[in-house]
């Protein structure tokens, strides 16, 4: 099946303008660019921009989905298996929402609803070809992208092969499963990927260790002050992580 996806050579924000114009992208959908002037992070952070060395891309899935909440995890497996069938490269996941490669951020997951519309949005954007001096001079210490770890690289080919391959196969080939299943079917999967697990981790009001992903998308840690806790959302940093892989 034929899903569109569509270029735009420059944009302030491909998760806004895939909300502004959801009618453009039918049940699944996709649209990227090479420079994305407003990225947006987590919690109000920036996804810092590089123009013609990344891609910034979103897909559109119009669909009623029975956990919505957990498609930041799907989003992270689908890129991981991507990026290694087309690159060869095995990236962790951050729980919940990044990639890592080698220790470091090469992929920056956001993922929103429109609920009014019953539409999601999985915002992704791939570090590509910006050299190591790139992430110096951003004062991103933990940024990595396929040219920093050794993959030739041509930015503009890159971002269109990958774009393709998030959509079809990528994402088109699990939506229709995750939409009426959620994550349980994938969390095996994840699980392998997931960085955290097993690792010390702190998080809003406590520290312990990272034990297991639930079928609810939740880390599970062993709090070690009150014991058990399974966290959704709030802020999770993983000591010794960044750089340490
Ligand atoms: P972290 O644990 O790394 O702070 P997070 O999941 O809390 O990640 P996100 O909202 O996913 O944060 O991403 C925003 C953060 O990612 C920024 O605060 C910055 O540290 C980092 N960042 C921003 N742009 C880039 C980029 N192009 N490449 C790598 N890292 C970036």
């Amino acid at each position: 099946m034929n899903h569109p996806l569509i270029y735009l050579p420059s944009v302030d924000n491909t998760n806004t303008w895939a909300k502004e114009h959801l009618d453009r992208f039918g049940a699944l959908g996709a649209v990227y660019s090479t420079s994305q002037t407003a990225g947006r992070g987590r919690l109000g952070r920036t996804w810092v921009n590089a123009a013609g060395q990344a891609l910034y891309y979103s897909c559109v899935v119009h669909e009623d989905l029975v956990q919505p909440e957990t498609l930041p995890l799907l989003s992270c497996l689908v890129t991981a298996k991507v990026l290694h069938g087309l690159y060869g490269i095995d990236c962790r996941i951050k729980w919940p929402n990044d990639l890592l490669l080698d220790g470091k951020k090469i992929v920056g997951i956001l993922c929103e609803g429109v609920p009014d519309k019953g539409a999601w949005i999985l915002g992704i954007g791939i570090n590509l070809a910006q050299p190591q001096s790139y992430f110096d001079a951003a004062g991103l210490p933990n940024g990595a992208s396929l040219l920093t770890s050794g993959v030739p690289v041509c930015a503009e080919r890159d971002a269109d092969v990958l774009a393709a391959g998030l959509t079809e196969p990528g994402f088109s080939a699990v939506i229709p499963r995750f939409a009426r299943e959620g994550i349980a079917p994938f969390l095996s999967d994840y699980r392998t990927h997931c960085v955290n697990l097993g690792r010390h981790v702190s998080y809003d009001g406590g520290e312990g260790t990272a034990l297991d992903v639930d079928t609810d998308g939740r880390l599970v840690v062993c709090d070690d002050a009150t014991g058990e806790r399974r966290i959704f959302t709030g802020e999770v940093s993983v000591r010794g992580v960044y750089g340490a892989v």
